[in-house]
């Protein structure tokens, strides 16, 4: 035991004092000794004891409250109460407000060395464990500091621009590059403020609108200057949801190269194919042809046609990307279901398929181009009727959400194999399933998608394999604060 130890005795009684005095100068502890309030208040100014004894009436106070006070301003200090002859009161007392030990008349010499002894290993005890405690917890404090540190580094120098949202939609975190990418100034305090205020874009709402409609909702921003982004939006549990932009503006800018490529050479290989076609119709008309000759004319005619309807594909697709048709005016969506069934009906009825349709009453109308609107929902219900058997159902239904129309076009067909699904809307890409017999330019659904992003909507595929296909499309209502009016 250190006998360099500060006892402080706070005792009015004098002989008391200095028997507690003379025993623990005996065992070798400094020892400071206050008979008053003001003496004791200095000491514990000036010093910090390693125990302090305390009677029960110290200066005409009482010597608890005194106690209580002590522990307040030092929480671990032990602390030795005596009293005379403590009560059954006393003693809980004393235990309930962490008194260290009690100590009562008669005192020996040895129990009062034994209590202060005891004490001050408790309390070192308690002193080292508090130490290793703090340490600890500092160490790993700053671990946790450290990987913020390294996730803050990344976050501000990634070029890919990261938004978190809480649950309401404000603010929590904007990387440099999101605020780049909307211009806000790299000190303009915009934490805890609501996304719509900050960033008032109806594209960037409706992206939000639209989060638990689809798995993995993605639009594209575009902007006056010409660039776009690709923004993603995806729930966070028990923070909110986080938003990530990607700049996709020279993807953009090969893409539409490519697209005109294309409508250039599909235009230009469309007049000797019109020739190839007229002169094939003569040779029948400038003499009598034999059967085989007959034959091989029809398959020159039918490989011809299906040029020519690959070629009109690949045009109108060049047309739609290229954003020409793209004047909008409020359109009816019913008209435009009514319209495509309509002009489906006899394909239908060939196939002896049966079209379900449920529609709410009063769809609010859409902003849209009803030209492509409507090739749109003929190429989804072309497919519908094509890949499904004789005899098959096809429901289509419409539901009104959050200023969006969802429509669902669903078919009792084959199914599109899970490894497809993914390429459905690109270009060419037909599925690994689908029978020799079935004709195709593997165009439709990326002209489908195209007309869908020009509406600002979204379209995806849910299918199982020998069940069925549904293919939803979400489209914005013609709403004013959504068409930015
Ligand atoms: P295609 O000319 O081949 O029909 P699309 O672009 O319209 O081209 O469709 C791409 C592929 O998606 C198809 O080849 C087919 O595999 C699959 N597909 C589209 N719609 C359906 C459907 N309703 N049922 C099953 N498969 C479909």
């Amino acid at each position: 035991m250190p006998k360099s130890d500060l006892i402080l005795v706070a005792l009015s009684d004098d002989q008391l004092q200095r028997l507690f005095e003379r025993a623990l100068v005996s065992a070798s502890y400094k020892v400071a000794l206050a008979s008053e309030r003001v003496t004791l208040d200095r000491i514990l100014h000036e010093s910090i004891p390693d125990l302090v004894i305390i009677g029960e009436d110290f200066d005409g106070a009482d010597g608890m409250v005194l106690v209580e006070e002590i522990l307040e301003r030092f929480p671990t200090m032990p602390i030795l109460f005596y009293a005379m002859q403590a009560t059954p009161e006393q003693l809980k007392r004393a235990l309930h407000i962490g008194v260290s030990d009690l100590l009562s008349a008669p005192l020996k010499i040895e129990d009062i060395m034994k209590a202060v002894e005891n004490s001050i290993r408790r309390a070192n005890r308690l002193g080292d464990w508090t130490r290793r405690e703090v340490r600890r917890t500092t160490a790993s404090l700053q671990q946790r500091v450290n990987e913020l540190q390294k996730f803050d580094t990344i976050l501000n120098n990634i070029e890919d621009g990261v938004i978190i949202l809480d649950e309401q939609f404000k603010i929590l975190l904007i990387n440099p590059a999101a605020r780049r990418a909307f211009g806000i100034w790299k000190d303009e305090e915009i934490s805890n403020k609501p996304i719509a205020e900050v960033i008032p874009r109806p594209d960037l709402r409706a992206l939000a609108d639209s989060g638990g409609a689809n798995p993995f909702p993605h639009n594209e921003i575009t902007f006056e200057d010409g660039r776009v982004l690709s923004a993603q939006f995806v729930v966070i549990p028990q923070v909110g949801s986080a938003i990530t932009l990607q700049d996709i503006t020279y993807l953009k800018q090969v893409d539409r190269l490519k697209s005109e490529f294309i409508h250039m050479v599909s235009h230009d290989l469309r007049s000797p194919l019109t020739a190839i076609l007229g002169y094939v119709d003569l040779v029948e008309r400038v003499g009598p042809v034999t059967d085989q000759q007959r034959d091989f004319i029809e398959r020159v005619q039918q490989s011809v046609q299906s040029i020519t309807l690959l070629l009109n594909d690949l045009m109108e697709l060049g047309r739609i990307e290229a954003g020409l048709d793209s004047q909008k005016e409020v359109v009816s969506l019913e008209d435009i279901i009514r319209f495509t069934l309509e002009s489906t009906e006899l394909q239908v009825k060939n196939k002896q398929q049966v079209v379900d349709l449920e529609l709410p009453e009063n769809i609010p109308p859409l902003r849209g181009n009803a030209i492509r609107l409507r090739q749109m929902l003929d190429n989804l219900m072309g497919n519908a009727i094509k890949y499904t058997p004789d005899g098959g159902h096809i429901t289509l239904k419409v539901e009104v959400q959050n200023n969006q129309a969802i429509l669902r076009l669903h078919d009792t067909g084959p199914g599109i194999p899970p490894a497809d699904q993914p390429h459905i809307f690109e270009k060419f890409y037909r599925g690994s399933n689908v029978p020799r017999g079935i004709g195709g330019t593997g165009l439709g659904l990326a002209i489908v998608k195209s007309i869908v992003d020009n509406h600002g909507g979204r379209i995806w595929v849910d299918s199982v394999l020998g069940r069925g296909t549904t293919f939803t499309v979400v489209l914005p209502l013609a709403l004013p604060e959504l068409i930015g009016a």
